[in-house]
């Protein structure tokens, strides 16, 4: 069972891996904390992330496929794996294939959750920020009791200013112009299921495992 997962932001994607990895037993390989492993435990690869990182640079793809070759190769990886984060773009997918191909194995599922792009705005737009205490709150699924206002201290809620609908759309759209091909690739190979991610977080759940279960 070697899972890519993908979705844009807010469609809930990370609460379904971890409901997955729970219920299969196999490992969450999320890029960021492969990352961050690598950089800790200081191997050949990880420190050439941290050169390019310490300078502000992006990484470049063959560091990064590094970095999920060596956290592939890991045990806890025999069995199968979730990935998410990666990748992000078609060479990346293409230079996936060859290293699972290099290990003997493939991907066996390719999840794509979708969300309608208004939802989306909406749930991420949709938090909200004491200004006297910092408690959060988001207006559909955490409401404060009385708009606007917090229920710990009576502070005023505002929204950050990179919450707002242009800036979210910006990186929305960003999301889905970059991945559009990739989840075709997916889709020539026989490997896509896309899932409607707008239904409740249980059912959602449910179909990927049964999907899964084959
Ligand atoms: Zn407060």
């Amino acid at each position: 069972m070697n899972i890519l997962f993908m979705g844009p932001p807010g469609a809930g994607k990370g609460t379904q891996a971890e409901a997955i990895v729970n219920e299969f037993g196999i490992p969450h390989v999320s890029t960021g904390d492969a990352f961050r492993l690598a950089i800790k435990q200081g191997t050949p690869v990880g420190l050439k992330a941290k050169e390019y990182i310490d300078q502000g640079l992006l990484v470049p793809d063959d560091v990064t496929v590094g970095i999920v070759r060596e956290r592939l190769q890991q045990s806890d990886c025999e069995k199968g794996f979730l990935l998410d984060g990666f990748p992000r773009t078609l060479s990346q997918a293409e230079a996936l294939e060859e290293l699972l191909g290099e290990m003997n194995r493939k991907l066996t599922h390719v999840i794509n959750l979708k969300v309608d792009r208004n939802k989306l705005l909406a749930r991420l737009t949709g938090r909200r920020i004491c200004k006297s205490c910092g408690s959060t709150y988001h207006v559909i699924f955490n409401p404060p009791k009385q708009e606007g206002v917090c229920d710990k201290c009576g502070g005023e809620l505002y929204q950050r200013s990179d919450d707002n609908e242009e800036s979210v759309g910006t990186r929305l759209d960003e999301y889905i112009n970059k991945t559009a091909p990739l989840l075709q690739f997916y889709e020539s190979k026989g490997l896509l299921t896309e899932i409607d991610g707008e239904q409740e977080i249980d059912t959602v759940t449910k179909k990927i495992v049964s999907l899964l279960r084959g």
